[in-house]
């Protein structure tokens, strides 16, 4: 649409909107504005799920002796060469090895000690005789198999050689990697520090969370909803509560200490609609108005050395908003890959999807049958539709939507 030279146009919150940005656009302003955030030395205790921020090299051998695998008797292989069930070989027991008090003595011919799983092979011998394979008698055993040299017996390093890259820089630490990092003497990680992320709240119309809602006022549903986006990908979230659609307020929010700032609500070009404005006189509005729907009202910028994202009350665009933009701020600042933390699937329509070129779509969908059918309800204040989905599907901007029957991807929520 033209718009005619208006003097508000001089106002940020109409200027935003003149010319909408690409997603793409907006995406490569978050990627350029996000580097991640320095190394913290944290507690092994602490680290599962976080992000290793420089690779990790095994000081020593793990095992660091000859360990026995199996229970049974430490022999010398070629004592019992030839040993069966028809030719016992009988074997002086002269001691026991047990995981960490290990046999001081050393294995001479014909002779034998007991040992158990995890326990250091004896000097002088060089295979276990698993316990199955022996018969006792008195002081002493039979054995009734023969074995290999080195049978039953893990070798220096097996597990672990000393100077082996264990784990490399950017992996997210799993509850094994956390293992493998203890067995390697190692009890503080450098991983990347979380980025700590304010989540503000505007409007007059909301109570706290999680409060009923009565007469004209609404419970926020963006906080808590914004707060697990944030954990999910790797942030500190802090719920600063619900501010008015006053300036002063709105501002105090914004420059609390924090790596990002989400302001939910405000963030179009009406009347109460503050912050755009403050974020341009304060800090820098980069990109106001987004080529998309929903969440179109969409803003991103900076406030001294924070970046701020503002996103449209509306919960579904508040939603997307998050999604396309912030999230992936909050995982590339935590060095965690940029893409959805998603899995798609290809599934074919079962209504036609619509669009108008130009803008991107967020469409939410059900799989229904091995069908996709998209949810009809029109505004993007209707949240439970996005609970009532499974998924989405993206219309791209150069797209007038899709006949049904069309195979689209569809990216799953869960
Ligand atoms: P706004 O973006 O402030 O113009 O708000 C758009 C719509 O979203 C209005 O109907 C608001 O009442 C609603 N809204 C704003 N913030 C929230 C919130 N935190 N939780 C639920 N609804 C909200
Ligand atoms: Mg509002």
């Amino acid at each position: 649409m033209q718009q005619p030279p208006h003097a508000e146009n001089a106002d940020v919150r109409m200027r935003g909107f003149a010319r909408r940005t690409p997603v793409a656009v907006a995406e490569a302003w978050v990627d350029r504005a996000c580097r991640p955030l320095p190394p913290e030395m944290t507690p092994l205790a602490e680290c599962a799920g976080r992000v290793l921020a420089g690779d990790v090299t095994s000081e020593v051998d793990v095992p660091g002796f000859v360990r026995g695998m199996m229970d049974g008797y430490a022999v010398r292989a070629a004592d019992i060469l030839g040993a069966s069930l028809y030719n016992r070989i009988p074997l002086r027991v002269i001691g026991a090895s047990l995981p960490g008090r290990p046999f001081d003595g050393s294995v001479a011919a014909g002779q034998a000690v007991q040992i158990m799983t995890g326990a250091p092979l004896p000097a002088g011998a060089d295979a276990v005789l698993p316990a199955e394979c022996v018969e006792t008698s008195g002081d002493g055993v039979s054995a009734q198999a023969d074995v290999a040299p080195g049978a039953h017996a893990g070798r220096i390093g097996d597990d672990i050689a000393r100077g082996t890259q264990v784990l490399a820089a950017g992996r997210v630490l799993r509850p094994q990697d956390v293992g493998v990092l203890s067995s390697i003497g190692v009890a503080e990680v450098a991983v990347v520090r979380r980025p700590c992320v304010a989540i503000v709240s505007t409007g007059n119309e909301l109570l706290p969370a999680g409060s009923r809602p009565v007469g004209v006022c609404i419970a926020d549903s963006n906080s808590p909803m914004l707060a697990a986006f944030v954990a999910r990908d790797g942030g500190l979230a802090e719920p600063t509560g619900v501010v008015p659609d006053a300036p002063e307020a709105i501002l105090d929010a914004m420059r609390r200490a924090a790596d990002v700032v989400l302001v939910s609500g405000g963030s179009s070009v009406g009347r109460e609609d503050f912050a755009p404005t403050l974020l341009t006189q304060h800090g820098t509005l980069a990109i106001h108005g987004i080529a998309m729907r929903p969440a179109g009202p969409t803003g991103m910028g900076t406030l001294d050395g924070r970046l701020v994202f503002l996103l449209p009350g509306n919960p579904v665009a508040c939603l997307a908003a998050y999604d396309f933009f912030a999230g992936r701020a909050i995982r590339l600042l935590g060095s965690r890959p940029a893409r959805w933390p998603y899995r798609s699937v290809r599934l074919p329509l079962a209504r036609r999807i619509t669009s108008a070129i130009g803008r991107l779509e967020y469409v939410r969908v059900r799989c229904v049958d091995g069908q996709i059918e998209p949810i009809s309800v029109g505004g993007s204040s209707i949240l439970s539709s996005t609970s009532r989905a499974d998924g989405f599907v993206v219309v791209a901007p150069d797209s007038e939507g899709h006949p049904a029957g069309e195979e689209v991807e569809v990216t799953l929520y869960d």
